[in-house]
Order: structure tokens, then sequence, then C-alpha cells
């Protein structure tokens, strides 16, 4: 066996919730999920237990569209807080609870309002396309947002021959690679994905030859030239779906909690993770224990000044016209 013999994932090695405890706090947040006529929404970097309980998991992108057409009066959102402010911008009436208000993405963090007023003084005529992953007061100064997902199509949709691209190089160097637009980008990026390393994904293609490379492009440009398709998360599940019958081994180069849902979808094939270090902390900071306790008192809950929220929703509502 190759030195450095590498397994598929295993969440059963993870710890685990006592399954007493488990099966109690699930039956109490189902109680309550009708009691508040609630719908849950999880994202694919959810831990297990949390994806199993959502009534939908999906990426960014599905997780909004999902938000702005529910009819449920509450929203609980696991995931990190720009996507429960996404939520809250396109249904201010129905109330975005999440359980913890610190899971605040670090790369949303990178680019605040001033840089993105200074970017536009530099660059007058290039519209501000903001990444989702983006505070709703950076949303709230940029023309239309964007997903991982649709980030190409956003960019081709723009009448303008430059753009400002905020708050991930990563992905705007992506898109660079994919238009003849001039993309201005800031300097924001996701510390999780950056810690895939090519060299990581080499070691796996040399071990699986015969596998497939998927990776998300929130990694480094070295990382996407070794990949064989890259994607947003959703994207990425398509793609496995899409590859099945040619594939039994995918290398899956984004978070870990994207494989338990590719688990569950095909638990006949193989998925590998680059590295054991490509876990997103602030993801995880969502726990079982938590949401039950959010969804008991109805708190923490995600608000936004009317006048942000507003101005938002403009940029908001043009990414999700482009079809
Ligand atoms: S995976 Fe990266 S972009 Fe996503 S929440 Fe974590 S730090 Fe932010």
């Amino acid at each position: 066996m190759h030195e450095h013999s590498r397994r598929p994932v295993d969440f059963s090695a993870d710890p685990q919730p006592e399954r007493e405890t488990l099966s109690k706090a699930v039956k109490r947040i189902q109680q309550l999920k009708s009691e508040l006529n609630a719908i849950i929404l999880a994202h694919n970097y959810m831990v297990p237990p949390l994806q199993d309980i959502g009534d939908f998991v999906g990426d960014s992108l599905e997780l909004a569209r999902k938000a702005a057409e529910t009819t449920a009066d509450v929203i609980v959102f696991l995931g990190v807080t720009f996507m429960g402010e996404t939520a809250k911008i396109l249904s201010p009436q129905k109330q975005v609870l999440m359980p913890r208000l610190e899971a605040r993405c670090p790369m949303a963090e990178m680019v605040r309002v001033p840089q993105v007023l200074k970017l536009k003084d530099q660059y007058p005529s290039a519209p501000v396309v903001a990444y989702v992953n983006t505070l709703a007061e950076v949303k709230a100064v940029s023309d239309i947002c964007c997903t991982s997902a649709n980030a190409l199509q956003i960019v081709a949709s723009l009448p303008d021959d430059e753009v400002i691209f905020v708050p991930d190089r990563s992905l705007g160097a992506y898109v660079q690679r994919h238009t003849e637009k001039t993309i201005h980008f800031a300097h924001g990026y996701c510390p999780t994905h950056h810690r895939i390393r090519v060299e990581d994904i080499m070691e796996l293609k040399a071990q699986y030859p015969d596998a497939c490379v998927l990776v998300h492009p929130e990694c480094t440009g070295d990382v996407l030239d070794a990949a064989d398709r890259i994607g947003s998360t959703g994207g990425i599940v398509r793609m496995v779906e899409e590859l099945k019958d040619k594939y039994q081994r995918f290398v899956i180069g984004t978070e870990k909690g994207l494989i338990y849902r590719l688990q569950q979808l095909h638990p006949d094939k193989e998925f590998y993770l680059p590295s054991d270090v490509v876990v997103c902390p602030t993801m995880k900071k969502n726990r079982l224990e938590y949401v039950l306790d959010c969804m008991e008192n109805r708190a923490p809950e995600i608000e936004i000044p009317e006048g942000v929220r507003v101005k938002a929703l403009e940029a908001v509502e043009k990414m999700m016209a482009v079809k």
C-alpha cells in the first residue's frame, strides 16, 4: 500500500451525540417546526445531524431561492450569517432564526463598504458584482450579486467591458479565465478552500489515477488547474450525478460537509477529501443543541436596517432575474 495511503471520508469516525440525546432533540425540533410553521434550510457544509434535519439542503443560490419561495412563517437557517441575511433581504416579513450569530464567514468580513467605494472611485464605469459571501451593507452598495454557481453567467449578463468583483480574489480570477471583460477584483479569500494544496490533489491522483477531481472555484488557481471539473457545491452534486457511470471514485475539493451529502446520494461511490483540514470552523459553529435552543427561544434572529435591506434587495433580485 502507498506510504500515505488515503481512505474515503468516513463520518462514523467523527464524535457523535449520544443516540438518545440526538433522537430527543430531533423529536423536539420537529414539534417546534410545526408549532412555528418553520422550514429548516441547511447548507451543504453542515455536519451530518444538521443536514439530516434540513427540509432542504443545498448551496447558497439554491437556499436563497427556497427562502424566497417558502410559505413558512419562520426560516431556521443553518449556515453562516450572510446566508441568513440573504434570506431576510428576500423575505423581510419572515422571521429568520440562526443558531449562532457568531458564525460569520471570514471572507465576507474581508471587504467592507469603504473598500468597495474606493474601488468604485477607481473604476467609475465598472459595475460592482458582489459574491453573496458579503455583508448586507456591501450588497447595498453593489450593482448585482452572484454565487459561485452563477458567477460566470452574471458577469456575462452585464453589458460593461469591465467589472469590479468582491470579495473573493480566487472566484474573481476564475471568472477572469472565462471572460474577455476586465475583472478588477478585491483581495478576500476563503481560508478553508485555500488550505487545499495542489500537492494533496496530486498525491490522491497518483494513488487513484482513475478518480475524477471536482473542485470549488474558491480554491487557488493551481488547484483549479489540477481538477477535471470546477463547480459550486450544488454544481459538484450535479457533476457526480452526471459522471457516476464513468467513475467509481471522486476527489472533492471543497468543505468536508459536502461529502456527507454525496455519500447519501451515492452510497456505492468513494469520496476523498484532499486533506483532513478542509473543514470550515465557522460553518461548524452550528450544532444540534444550538438549533434546538434557537427554535425554543425564537432567537437569535437576523435583523437588517430597512434602508440597507431595500438597497441590498435590488442587487439580490437582479441576480435572481438572470436565468
Ligand atoms: S467555507 Fe469559506 S467562504 Fe464558506 S463560510 Fe467558510 S470561510 Fe466562508
